[in-house]
């Protein structure tokens, strides 16, 4: 479904993705973990378009992503992305947040949408929110507006970039579990993300990134349990 081939990207003279590969099938969740700075979001940012690769290929079911002539509205459709900051407008409710895009960018039936986004929100778990602005709601309801919100537009695939690290422990685990839910339904998911227990638990395949390189990856089991690379025993020593 997504297929990246050897990317590479600078800002000017950094160099922050050297040649960067990766491959995800219909259904998968990917997790990609790594120090600070290591291009995790840059990558994530290549796929849906946000930032222009130097060279390589990024393909989402086919269709190469930096192609001049791209639709990038009809990439972002099939292509749904969360961010660490929520960015939902605060002047509308979570109802109207999670049906804007549809109404205003797809034009589609304001009823049918309304319909839609109601369902989206008790599915993640915010049924009786949907008149709450944002801030009237914590961060990880806020949150799970967000995912609502891009699930409303019915990706094929979700790029999760470190959506639980605004957060306090409480509700990360909200955000958690939601994602999960997602992920067991079949939704191809990306995710950048530091809860090594959930990668462990719900990835299908861990990319490990260090200084714009993917240095190891493999099945969860096998990777937490067995890394073969200093910079994974490093990082993971750390962090565990
Ligand atoms: P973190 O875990 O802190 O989120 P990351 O792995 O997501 O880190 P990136 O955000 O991809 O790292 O950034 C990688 C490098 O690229 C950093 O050194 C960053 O300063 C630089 N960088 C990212 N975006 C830009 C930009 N738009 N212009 C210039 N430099 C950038
Ligand atoms: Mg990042």
């Amino acid at each position: 479904l997504v297929r990246v081939v050897d990317v590479h990207k600078s800002f000017g003279s950094l160099e922050v993705l050297k040649g960067v590969s990766l491959d995800v099938r219909k259904g998968e969740v990917i997790c990609i973990i790594g120090p600070s700075g290591s291009g995790k979001s840059t990558l994530i940012r290549c796929i849906n378009a946000l930032v222009p690769i130097d060279s390589g290929t990024i393909r989402v079911e086919g269709q190469e992503v930096n192609d001049p002539k791209l639709d990038k509205l009809a990439l972002r459709r099939k292509v749904g992305m969360v961010f660490q900051q929520y960015n939902l407008f605060p002047h509308r409710t979570a109802l109207q947040n999670v049906m804007m895009a549809p109404v205003h960018v797809l034009k589609q039936n304001r009823k049918e949408v309304e319909e839609r986004a109601r369902a989206l929100l008790a599915k993640v778990r915010l049924q009786g929110k949907e008149n709450a602005y944002p801030g009237q709601l914590s961060g990880g309801q806020q949150q799970r507006v967000a995912i609502a919100r891009s699930l409303a537009m019915k990706p094929d695939v979700m790029l999760f970039d470190e959506v639980t690290a605004a957060l306090d422990p409480e509700t990360v685990k909200e955000v958690l579990v939601t994602i999960r839910e997602l992920a067991e339904e079949g939704m191809t998911c990306i995710l950048v993300t530091h809860e090594m227990g959930f990668a462990r638990e719900v990835a299908d395949h861990i990319y490990f990134t260090d200084k714009g390189l993917i240095v190891e990856h493999g099945p969860p089991a096998e990777f937490f349990a067995n890394p073969k690379d200093e910079r994974t025993k490093a990082f993971l020593g750390q962090v565990l």
